[in-house]
């Protein structure tokens, strides 16, 4: 996603709104975004609120203008703790919880992570060390992050502390259990494909 978006003018007009992207957002959250009146309940409560650039109802509001192209090049889904404050306080019964779920969904099928969303990137590579050796393994999912988000010497001065504690290995075998862990993995690919899972 472009992260240049953020930075254009808005403009909002009949053409610029994309129902479409409201309803896929809808679809996969199982709730609705149009019927938020912007009563601003859910950020007043959000615990991240002051770290996002949109609080949650400016999300919701944006996705109802159309906006999501400057949602998803941002980091306010990324700060989302998904503690589900806002669902819970919203009177209108718009889940915003999972309406952000929905956005971090769109956002990794969108095209490469942005800038502003690393996290997304360290999602994926967590996930990955997961399956491919069953547990974390910390050594690669660093060394990894810094290549691919291009910040080479990101935290090069804490791996020698971290090596002394011991919490850094330079090698890792893989968990006996790796079968098993590929059938959950092998499962959420296939409710993914069925639309039954984000
Ligand atoms: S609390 Fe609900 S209705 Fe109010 S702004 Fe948030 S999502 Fe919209
Ligand atoms: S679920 Fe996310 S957006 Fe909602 S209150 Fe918690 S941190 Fe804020």
């Amino acid at each position: 996603m472009d992260v240049r978006v953020k930075k254009k003018k808005m403009i909002i007009s009949q053409e610029t709104m994309d129902v479409d992207f409201v309803r896929k957002v809808e679809a996969l959250s199982d709730t609705s975004v149009r019927r938020c009146f912007q009563c601003g309940k859910c950020s007043a409560g959000c615990p991240m609120a002051t770290f996002m650039e949109h609080p949650p109802n400016r999300v919701v509001r944006l996705l109802q203008l159309g906006q999501w192209q400057r949602i998803l090049a941002g980091r306010s889904i990324w700060y989302c703790a998904s503690c589900e404050t806002c669902s819970t306080r919203c009177p209108n019964k718009v889940h915003l919880a999972s309406i952000m779920d929905a956005l971090r969904k769109l956002s990794w099928d969108a095209e490469g992570p942005s800038k502003e969303s690393y996290v997304q990137l360290a999602n994926k590579l967590f996930l990955q060390n997961i399956r491919t050796y069953g547990r974390q393994y910390e050594m690669r999912l660093a060394a990894v992050f810094n290549v691919k988000s291009g910040q080479f010497l990101k935290d090069m001065m804490l791996g020698p502390k971290l090596f002394a504690k011991g919490k850094l290995k330079m090698f890792h075998s893989k968990n006996k259990n790796l079968a098993e862990i590929e059938k959950i993995f092998s499962r959420i690919d296939e409710m993914r494909k069925k639309g039954e899972a984000l």
